[in-house]
């Protein structure tokens, strides 16, 4: 049997492995081949593949055989290609060691540069190079390296030294001390080595290669790496490559520099160099920020004022080749490239490139830019876009130059950036927004008697609540920055205070949210305005011609449905009704239908419902022109509706013309120890079938003037919420098609319309082969079904559900992602029942996940026709749904 292939060689022009092998080299590892094999200057080396990392693991810490073989010969032939070898006095080859995952982890393990000196090769590098000083430096570096990451030997120990010695001499910089001075430190540092460790530093170079390769074997399971693994989903499985690599130096005097780079600007997408370089320096010193860098270009210095002077100025011939390599790199990944690099005595190395991280913005024009250059083509644009990514686009950020005074963090409910005076109540919101001001709304939570003072408000802050919780979900639907969950946050309604970490803030005065981050902060922070580019527009054109999915807006107010349409909703999957009972102006009529005893009682409040509901209606459908619209009727438990301090009791009693005591006997009969699973949704409807009536004929009456004065034919979808039997939805369809007949009656007209359900709750799911003998359409409630499948209050789960991130129970919230496994599941299952009752029933989501790209990939899965999401989640979805369909193709 063939030995098994432990270690692969890259460098002059060619390599053992390529780009694709990223799983056994890792990213670095492979990238390093694939510049070999491409023909660019990177210094010779090898890796040692992921498969010895799980090797060594899995062996008690024990390498395969055959690896060492694998090394020492991988090493000599390092040592023919730059004629030095390893350890030898006169001429010895140095060598860095660096880790190298699959998934780019930066900063999380280690690195050894310079290894391979030792008192007597440092000699051998000071003739070589000519330059003593230089030489002994890199010795002083490699010894406080190696102790740090192999040896156990901490930074501060060497530092200690070196400030020391430099007081002594009554020096100020590092630049200061010369050769004799390194040697002095050097011997410091040694004697201390031998202090902490009971032995010297080891000075057989072999040793120094296997203690460097164990090191970063050995971090892959340290604690930043275990951590960073967990927060970003990586498997410990995968295991990170060694690199080992001659080293090159750009720090041996004034034509030697070392660099990082971008081949595109990652901020704004403009196709211009750019990044920066320090002369007469090694790698580490420009992450340090101890010197200041320099521009790469002339252009760029002269935009940042620089003084000194540029790569392009100082190192002319360097520069120009580093530009070509850039165009090289370009052509050949289709892909922004980030770089490390290395001016060794005028000569370019390249050290490293990967993809570059961007912004969304630079995401954008970089990608419709490389379809323009011929790079790549529409489809391949398409998923260079993180969906979520355009949320920086849709709404104000906050400037990233200004200073902020953070005074707490909750969950980033709903992105935007907003300042303004702090406000208790919502009725004091929606005055103050009347009289000019900008208000921040804080409540302990939310519910839907916020609504005005949601929508008066430029931003919301709670204490409590989830992602899906009432604020949650409202300021996404209305695009308004959220902060929930602020859980440090104390909130005196009393006194109008908020207090965290000492600081109060009183009613009035400013704070600012960023609903993108969580973070709350004091003040006004200076916010930037949202901006559509064309290349925006582009983009979503491409996306539109490649997806299948239709994209529909969760809405209900006029705003909401045209900003919808703005961002290319077709159509609204989703009315929540009852927002729109909150207003002043019927807020007063729904609470006299509520408490009233009898059907005649409910009657008439309703009848003063109606036509401001049908006026609700007939301008959605005005303004989606023909665009199919579903509107749900009430769902939500009706205590929502109802007065709860005696404050606001006595104001609705005055206002309904109740009696105090019997509001109270009524309210307290209206009580439910779980509203959330009580007397909601279609259970109302079969309790007070003339609430569910009167919402029908709205809709009826207000499709057929829609349709007059539209021109359009107006198709309503009438969706009943909570379902979880067919006898449920029999019951409210036949009153339905009854009121349909008598609006058709009365208008003369025909009346076009579809009667569906929510899928929401898991005896629906298995019962769809039922339900859909009734229903027309199915919408997956998945905020719902989620809460109902797991058992998890979706309102309460903020308080617990991060201990299962944390705890790695779960990968993600379930609310914001759909979980595939278990609610995913039912929803496969009532997708399949449901198709076979009803050929070809229309399917669609309106839960929140519906405007999260990795759920929308699900749905793409399961061939729902539509997904629908709030207003601003629009052009997300969107492209999500176009790169989901792009993914089925391959
Ligand atoms: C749902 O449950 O997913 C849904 C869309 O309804 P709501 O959020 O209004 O309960
Ligand atoms: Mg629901």
């Amino acid at each position: 049997m063939a030995e098994n292939k432990w270690v692969y060689s890259f460098g002059d022009g060619k390599a053992e492995g390529t780009a694709e092998m990223k799983n056994l080299l890792g990213g670095k590892g492979a990238n390093l081949a694939e510049m070999s094999n491409i023909g660019l200057p990177v210094p010779p080396g090898f890796t040692i593949t992921t498969e010895v990392c799980t090797a060594f693991y899995e062996n008690d810490r024990q390498y395969p055989d055959g690896l060492t073989a694998q090394v020492e010969a991988a090493l000599d032939a390092i040592g023919k290609s730059v004629g030095m070898n390893f350890g030898e006095k006169e001429n010895p080859l140095l060598v860095s060691v660096r880790s190298g995952a699959r998934a780019s982890m930066p900063g999380m393990m280690d690195t050894v540069l310079n290894l391979g000196l030792n008192d007597e090769t440092v000699e051998g590098l000071a003739k070589r190079s000519g330059d003593e000083r230089f030489a002994y430096d890199s010795y002083r570096r490699f010894i406080q390296m190696y102790c740090d990451v192999v040896l156990g030997v901490e930074h501060y120990n060497f530092e200690e030294i070196l400030e020391y010695y430099k007081e002594e001499q009554e020096y100020d910089l590092d630049t200061e001390l010369t050769a004799d001075d390194w040697k002095d430190v050097i011997a410091r540092y040694k004697a201390r080595v031998d202090e902490e460790l009971g032995k010297p530093f080891p000075q057989d170079v072999t040793e120094q290669l296997w203690g460097a390769i164990d090191a970063v074997f050995g971090s892959w399971r340290n604690r930043r790496a275990d951590t960073y693994r967990r927060l970003h989903n990586i498997p410990e499985s995968w295991g990170t490559a060694v690199n080992v690599q001659a080293m090159v130096f750009g720090n041996m005097g004034d034509s030697s520099a070392t660099g990082v780079a971008f081949t595109r600007n990652p901020a704004t997408g403009e196709k211009a160099v750019y990044g920066e370089f320090l002369v007469n320096a090694q790698g580490e010193d420009v992450v340090a920020g101890i010197r200041t860098p320099q521009s790469l270009s002339k252009a760029a210095r002269i935009a940042g004022g620089d003084k000194k002077p540029s790569m392009e100025e100082e190192m002319p011939d360097a520069y120009a080749e580093l530009v070509d390599v850039f165009g090289k790199l370009e052509a050949h990944y289709r892909e922004m490239q980030d770089v490390e690099f290395t001016v060794q005595e005028g000569k370019l190395w390249m050290l490293q490139t990967r993809s570059g991280k961007r912004t969304a913005k630079a995401a954008l024009k970089i990608a419709v830019e490389m379809v323009g250059e011929g790079l790549i083509d529409e489809r391949m644009a398409i998923t260079r876009v993180e969906p979520g990514a355009l949320d920086q686009l849709l709404h104000p950020t906050l400037d990233p130059e200004a200073d902020r005074e953070i005074l707490t963090k909750g969950l980033p409910a709903s992105p935007g950036a907003a300042s303004g005076e702090v406000v208790f109540n919502s009725d004091e919101a929606a005055k103050l927004k009347q009289d000019g001001h900008d208000v921040i709304l804080v409540r302990v939570e939310t519910s839907p008697e916020d609504i005005n003072g949601m929508h008066s408000a430029v931003g919301i802050l709670t204490s409590r609540g989830g992602m899906t919780s009432h604020a949650a979900v409202v300021a996404r639907g209305m695009g308004r920055p959220c902060v929930s969950g602020a859980g440090a946050l104390r909130i005196d309604y009393q006194a109008e205070t908020l207090t965290v970490a000492g600081e109060t803030v009183k009613k009035g005065e400013i704070i600012t949210i960023d609903g993108g981050t969580g973070e709350v902060m004091k003040g006004r922070v200076p916010t930037l305005q949202p901006e559509l580019s064309g290349d925006f527009a582009t983009l979503m054109e491409w996306a539109d011609t490649h997806r299948r999915m239709k994209v529909r807006t969760n809405a209900e107010t006029p705003t909401d449905a045209k900003t919808a349409r703005k961002f290319g909703a077709e159509g609204i999957g989703l009315c929540r009704t009852e927002h729109m009972f909150f207003e002043a102006n019927r807020i007063t009529h729904v609470r006299q239908m509520i408490l009233a005893k009898d059907e005649a009682g409910r009657r008439e409040p309703l009848s003063k419902i109606l036509p401001v509901q049908r006026d609700d209606f007939r301008q959605l459908f005005e303004i989606m022109h023909g665009l199919p619209v579903t509107i749900r009727l009430l769902d939500p438990p009706l205590h929502e509706f109802l007065p709860k301090t005696d404050e606001e009791i006595a104001e609705v009693a005055e206002d309904t013309g109740m009696p105090a005591a019997d509001l109270r006997r009524r309210l307290m009969e209206l009580a439910e120890a779980n509203p959330m699973l009580g007397h909601r949704g279609c259970r109302l409807g079969i309790t007070f079938p003339e609430i569910y009536e009167m919402q029908a004929r709205a809709i009826f009456e207000g499709a057929l003037e829609a349709g007059k004065a539209t021109g359009e034919h107006v198709i309503p979808e009438i969706m009943v919420p909570l379902v979880a039997m067919k006898a449920e939805l029999d019951f409210l369809k036949a009153r339905i098609v009854a009121v349909a007949e008598e609006v058709s009656k009365e208008h003369g007209a025909e009346i076009e319309y579809h009667v569906g359900t929510m899928i929401e709750l898991p005896r629906a799911a298995l019962m769809a082969g039922e339900i859909a003998e009734t229903a027309e359409f199915f919408s997956f409630g998945t905020n719902d079904l989620t809460q109902t499948t797991f058992g998890i209050s979706r309102d309460d789960a903020a308080t617990f559900i991060n201990d299962y991130l944390q705890k790695n129970l779960i990968a993600q919230d379930p609310f914001v992602s759909l979980d595939r496994d278990g609610v995913g599941e039912l929803v496969k299952i009532a997708a399949e029942r449901g198709r076979a009752t009803r050929d070809g029933i229309k399917l669609g989501i309106c839960g929140e996940h519906g405007g999260d790209p990795s759920s929308i990939y699900f749905c793409e899965d399961v061939g729902l026709d539509y997904v629908s999401c709030s207003p601003y989640r629009v052009p997300i979805a969107r492209l999500a749904a176009a790169q989901a369909a792009l993914a089925k193709e391959t």
